[in-house]
């Protein structure tokens, strides 16, 4: 559907704000739209970090009025371009959001006001339409920050002719983040009491602002097809799993893209040798160079070599790895771990170095140039996550011919096809118990046919072939955006 216009709102946008995939999401998708023909912008909070990229933003308007509660703000909406070329609009707020991180400090947790800067957020998106006078058949609302701008819309946008057709599309990077404030934040809102209620957005007594984006949505995706299905389960729902299984008929997943042009082996400026799939002697070298670097000896080179690259968070199954250490060594095989986050995975990741200092070797520190090395070197990648919305490691590591080895759970379940189970089709490994006599099976398997060179190397080709473009996902959101219009059509017609 040519000319669809489009207002992404998110809290993240690569490169100007990110803590995670979500501002992946925010960059490249836009982008894969605009290319196919849609008129699609962007509205995140102007936050210090944005301004270390965009030092002079167009003003759009200032002083524009704004409620929240009883208090009456004054905001600024700038304008700059993305990356891609796309317009950003930008809420300057500086008291809300001239801070050194997103959410929260390291040392204190989140920030005491994050109800009210979600709030002025959402609140804002209405007005800077109406300065723009700019209306989008679309507004694509991404994680809890955005939730309850559903609401607005719901209760409120929706009686404003400029808006009366326009869907709202709800995406869910990550279940577990909800956005959970006391019921008495619920004043600040300014919706009606009705929506403090079992449909709307109380949730046991709180303000829960993702469940606002759930109820009142159009549509819902997540970032796997998977996931959309396990979300609706009590293992997986995260409390929320009945809200999500009544609206089921309006919920799909599509899998993310990756950056292709970032994450190739042929064109990748951060590994000592670029190869291909018809070329795998420069993954060789790529290993050989990655052992060296880290300080494994050179006889260790016809190792197979694991790579593990990931937060430090209970969610990515360090533990289940902590739990067949012993008889992954004894395979024997070497193992590199770059992550960076949680204190006490870190403690248990060091001392799991300090047992085999010959076999293991850790960096904990966020360095994405290692993280391209350690995919052009490792023979296995290791993704033991519980659970996993979409991941990204598993996509590069097929790129790069790492032979992914994951729980069969959301996106890693939806990109890697099991070569046990179709030979002719696989490109990894997949356990589906989550425990550790699963994941040390699955690896011995793995290292069994890392023996038998031919049949790995055309395991190799076939992984490396898999095409993760955004280009592909683009055109799955244009499904929804054209299934939700269709529908208010519809509805508007009768
Ligand atoms: P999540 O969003 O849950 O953290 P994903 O696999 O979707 O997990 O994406 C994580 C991204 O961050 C990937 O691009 C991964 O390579 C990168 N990453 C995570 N930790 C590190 C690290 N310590 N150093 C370099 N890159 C990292």
């Amino acid at each position: 559907m040519k000319n669809l216009s489009i207002l992404f709102c998110a809290s993240e946008v690569a490169p100007y704000a990110k803590t995670g995939g979500l501002a992946d999401v925010t960059e490249a998708l836009p982008a894969a739209l605009s290319a196919l023909g849609c008129d699609v912008r962007i509205f995140m909070p102007l936050y210090r970090c944005v301004r270390n990229w965009i030092k002079t933003p167009t003003v759009v308007s200032e002083a524009a009025p704004i409620s929240v509660g009883i208090h009456d703000y004054h905001i600024n909406y700038m304008e700059t371009r993305t990356v891609s070329g796309l317009p950003l609009y930008l809420l300057e707020k500086d008291e809300f959001y001239d801070r050194s991180f997103l959410y929260g400090t390291p040392s204190s947790g989140d920030y005491d006001d994050n109800a009210e800067r979600f709030i002025t957020f959402c609140s804002a998106i209405r007005p800077l339409c109406l300065q723009l006078n700019w209306f989008p058949s679309i507004i694509h609302l991404h994680d809890w920050q955005t939730g309850l701008a559903a609401a607005y819309h719901h209760h409120y946008w929706r009686r404003d002719p400029n808006f009366a057709h326009s869907g709202t599309v709800f995406t869910i990077h990550n279940l577990a983040y909800q956005g959970v404030f006391p019921g008495k934040y619920f004043s600040l809102t300014n919706l009606p009491a009705e929506a403090f209620s079992l449909d709307g957005i109380e949730f046991w007594g709180n303000c829960n602002f993702l469940k606002a984006g759930l109820v009142y949505s159009d549509f819902l995706t997540t970032v796997s097809p998977r996931y959309s299905q396990e979300i609706q389960t009590s293992e997986y729902g995260c409390g929320l799993h009945g809200v999500l299984h009544e609206r089921n008929d309006c919920l799909s997943g599509i899998l993310n893209g990756i950056d292709q042009v970032v994450w190739n082996p042929v064109t990748d400026s951060f590994i000592p040798t670029n190869y291909s799939s018809s070329r795998l002697s420069g993954k060789r070298q790529c290993k050989e160079a990655l052992l060296t670097e880290l300080g494994f000896s050179r006889e260790q080179v016809d190792l197979p070599l694991l790579g593990m690259i990931g937060r430090l968070a209970t969610q990515k199954g360090f533990q289940l790895l902590n739990e067949i250490l012993d008889e992954l060594m004894n395979c024997p095989a070497l193992l590199v771990i770059l992550g960076s986050g949680d204190a006490e995975i870190g403690t248990m990741v060091h001392a799991m170095a300090a047992r085999y200092p010959e076999q293991i070797k850790i960096r904990i520190e966020f360095n994405e140039p290692l993280a391209h090395r350690i995919e052009a070197g490792a023979d296995i990648f290791l993704m033991p996550s519980s659970y996993e919305p979409c991941g990204l490691n598993q996509m590069y590591s097929l790129r790069y011919g790492a032979i992914p080895i994951v729980h069969a759970t959301g996106g890693l379940d939806d990109s890697v096809v099991d070569v046990r189970k179709e030979p002719l089709q696989g490109t990894g490994f997949k356990f589906t118990i989550y425990e550790a006599s699963a994941f040390i099976e699955t690896i011995k398997s793995a290292l069994e046919l890392f023996q038998n060179k031919p049949k790995w190397i055309d395991l190799q080709r076939r992984a490396m072939a898999q095409d993760f473009s955004w280009e592909r996902s683009a055109e799955r959101y244009l499904d929804v955006y054209e299934r939700v219009l269709k529908k208010k059509r519809m509805i508007g017609g009768q």
